[in-house]
């Protein structure tokens, strides 16, 4: 979907430099899951996918534990520019990206948005959030004058060396997988 994707943007300078290019949402533009990450990272930069590499595989593969495949659901950014070092972005950056993620948000139309990470989960909960403690709640809130349903979860990353971390966003995933369940939501594989 066009209107979804963002070309030319320059509203922050910093990522303007250290960006490759502007790393859009992908996945179908009525998806039922909505997952949000903070920012693209190297892999994405270079890609111009949302969560690729390590990071995405683990997604991936808590996807497919669940009985979901990536392209079944819509993945994207609160910022769709590659800050420097890898650093997280700037309240000023979460803040011009915004307008472009509530757009996405409101196209789409999730069930529910699962915010991967700290940054993603502070930004749309509008409050501090312990990740760790908080993963697998579910929160209401309303994005653009609409209810939404907001399920935290860790990051992949954090799954990387951690495998209490792992055990946690695998049941994540699949609390996500069973709204769409109840809901009778979209398809899951191995169903048709
Ligand atoms: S992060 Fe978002 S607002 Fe900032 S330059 Fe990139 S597309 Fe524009």
């Amino acid at each position: 979907m066009r209107e979804l994707c963002v070309e030319d943007c320059e509203r922050c300078p910093e990522l303007v430099d250290s960006r490759s290019r502007i790393v859009d949402g992908v996945g179908p533009p009525d998806a039922d899951l909505l997952f949000v990450g903070e920012a693209p990272g190297e892999n994405e930069d270079e890609s111009g996918e949302p969560f690729v590499g390590r990071s995405g595989t683990v997604l991936d593969d808590a996807l497919r534990d669940a009985g979901l495949d990536r392209s079944d659901v819509r993945i994207t950014n609160c910022v769709r520019c590659r800050p420097p070092d890898n650093r997280d972005p700037t309240s000023e950056e979460l803040a011009n990206c915004r307008g472009y993620l509530e757009t996405e948000i409101d196209r789409v139309d999730p069930d529910v948005i699962v915010t991967l990470g700290k940054v993603p989960s502070q930004h749309l909960l509008g409050r501090d959030v312990a990740v760790t403690s908080e993963a697998g709640d579910l929160s209401d809130v309303t994005i653009e004058g609409k209810p939404r349903r907001v399920l935290v979860s860790v990051h992949p990353a954090a799954t990387l060396y951690d495998r209490s971390q792992r055990d946690t966003f695998e049941e994540t995933i699949a609390r996500a997988a069973g709204f769409l369940d109840d809901d009778g939501g979209q398809s899951r594989l191995g169903e048709f």
